[in-house]
């Protein structure tokens, strides 16, 4: 049951878009293919993973 890029998630790749405006549009970032979708599923069709959807805010700085 392992997560496996098979390539479908080509066929559903966003538009070229600037990083910081690609959540705002809509579009969606599969972590495990590394790269973005426009879809509307809240995961990946290809891989089955979770979708991110927000940018991540600043980042935590853990001292
Ligand atoms: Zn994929
Ligand atoms: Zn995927």
């Amino acid at each position: 049951m392992g997560r496996t890029c098979k390539g479908i998630c080509l066929r559903y790749k966003a538009e070229p878009a600037p990083n910081r405006i690609r959540y705002e549009i809509g579009q969606k970032r599969c972590t495990f293919c590394g790269i973005f979708l426009d879809v509307d599923d809240s995961r990946c069709m290809c891989c089955k993973a979770v979708l991110r959807t927000k940018a991540r805010g600043k980042p935590k700085k853990f001292i």
